[in-house]
């Protein structure tokens, strides 16, 4: 039992040599696993769908490497879970939306296969926010998912299945989606490492579009060093993704232990006066920034002023492409319908008014009117200006700074039902990651400290130049071995 328990917690690393030493075998791997899971589970509400036959038929494969004497591939045996809007034959993708609850995975998503094949083990697929509308998980048709570090509070979101399952401890590593934070937000909100790549870095083939110019796939993670060894498992130019580029892949392990002496880190002022920042969280930020100068960093100020009109240029485009990606979930070619149309205008509007849920309505309606003739300029031509100008204050910046440094939400997680009321003020949940999908930046928020109010974890962002991951988590490497913070949560 105890072995079990310690199962739960491993790194990646250590997981592939204590299967490859003999220690444990991948099946044990997948045994401690659900039942952490089966102890967990019931109050957090991290999974719609568990894939045990999945997970033990990937565990066998490893364990006859291990037999035959074989190299392992770089995450054997590793516990790993999928956000809902990933494809994975043998699995439902439903988006946490009724419209496809009912959907059976036709094909890969490219970065699940390349995931699996690098030897991780599939362990379920995790709630969301329908179709990655939101911040807090609350969005989801199939229930709320809950916080393990406190259960009455939203886990972040829109991957808070996710986010709550490497909390939780229930997998090592697992994939989600980020758009406008939803890797990045839920991270902070949960204590975990989480990651968005640079736009282009991952492909996005065979996970659902919410926006298309701005959706990357990246991990969640318990250290900076599972984030890197997922990175390269998933990175690279895939054919069936236009947008994925042929840049080289590095190994993102290599250069994570070589320090930040000499390194330009860049502390965006502006941002922490932001109103609806919280003081703790302010203070977390310049706290970790210090750290890093204490380490040999030097460290500047920059104010990125464009970037505080992100958020209202991202609901802007970020619904005019969900409203044209989600015209195909229409009952004729994906999702429910309904049964007694009384002619085909009725069946689409009728399956489509069944199927989604209230926020996906209001970004469909908020895209469609940002969109029409008349409009087009005003609303959706000027945020592209804007998103040009954000991006062109970042390269500036990066001419200063190696790499930048903002809080990654404005507070700690909040009470479900706090803001579930409050579109806007939900959505000012981005405010600090939204700038950097409208640029095309990686981010990753890592756990930098814990409120001293609440217990709760606060997170940092930090911010790379274009395809330069792997000097930002090389920076992150560095911060999270000089806190050395304890995240294990409650419900873990
Ligand atoms: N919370 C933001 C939204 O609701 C971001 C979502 C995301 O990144 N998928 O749109």
């Amino acid at each position: 039992m105890s072995q079990k328990t310690d199962l739960a917690g491993l790194s990646a690393r250590a997981i592939r040599e204590g299967i490859a030493g003999k220690r444990f075998s991948a099946g044990d791997v997948v045994e401690a696993t659900y039942a952490h899971i089966d102890v967990h589970e019931p109050g957090i509400h991290a999974f719609n769908e568990l894939t045990p036959d999945l997970a033990r038929a990937a565990a066998a494969h490893i364990d006859a490497k291990v037999a035959a004497g074989e190299e392992l591939p770089p995450l054997a045996g590793v516990p790993a879970a999928l956000k809902d809007n990933m494809n994975l034959v043998g699995t439902h993708t439903t988006c946490s939306s009724r419209i496809l609850s009912d959907f059976k995975s036709p094909y890969d998503c490219t970065a699940v296969r390349r995931l699996l094949d690098a030897g991780a083990l599939p362990i379920g697929k995790c709630n969301m926010d329908e179709f990655a509308f939101g911040s807090s998980t609350e969005n989801s048709a199939f229930g709320v998912t809950h916080n393990p570090w406190d259960l009455s509070r939203v886990p972040g979101g829109s991957s808070g299945g996710s986010a709550a399952a490497v909390a939780a401890r229930m997998v090592t590593v697992s994939l989600g989606s980020d758009t406008g934070g939803s890797i990045r937000q839920p991270g902070a909100l949960t204590g975990t490492v989480a990651m968005k790549p640079t736009y282009g870095r991952v492909s996005r083939y065979g996970i659902v579009a919410f926006a298309s110019s701005l959706d990357q796939i990246g991990p969640f993670s318990r250290s900076v060093e599972d984030a890197a060894l997922v990175l390269n498992a998933i990175s690279g130019h895939d054919d069936t993704d236009a947008t994925s580029v042929r840049e080289p892949v590095p190994d993102f392990t290599a250069t994570l232990g070589d320090g930040v002496k000499g390194l330009r880190v860049g502390l965006v002022r502006d941002m922490l006066d932001l109103e609806g920042c919280a003081a703790e969280v302010r203070e977390a930020t310049e706290m970790s920034v210090r750290t890093l100068e204490s380490l040999g960093a030097q460290v500047g100020e920059i104010d990125l002023p464009m970037s505080q009109h992100g958020l209202a240029a991202y609901y802007i485009i970020g619904p005019a492409e969900a409203s044209s990606n989600l015209a195909r979930f229409d009952g004729i070619r994906y999702g429910h319908r309904v049964s007694d149309p009384s002619d085909v205008v009725d069946l689409y509007m009728r399956s489509r008014a069944e199927g989604f849920g209230p926020e996906t309505i209001r970004r469909i309606m908020l895209g469609t009117y940002a969109l029409s003739a008349g409009y087009y300029d005003a609303y959706y031509g000027t945020a592209q200006k804007t998103r040009t100008l954000i991006t062109r204050e970042f390269d500036a910046a990066f001419e200063q700074f190696d790499v930048l440094v903002t809080p990654t939400s404005p507070t700690v997680a909040f009470k479900i039902g706090e803001k579930a009321e409050d579109p806007l003020s939900m959505y000012l949940s981005d405010v600090f990651t939204i700038p950097l999908n409208l640029a095309g930046l990686p981010g990753v928020s890592i756990p930098c400290a814990k409120s001293e109010s609440t217990g709760l974890p606060i997170g940092v962002q930090i911010i790379g130049k274009h395809f330069d991951e792997a000097t930002m988590l090389r920076v992150a490497a560095a911060l999270e071995g000089a806190l050395d913070l304890d995240m294990r949560p409650p419900a873990a």
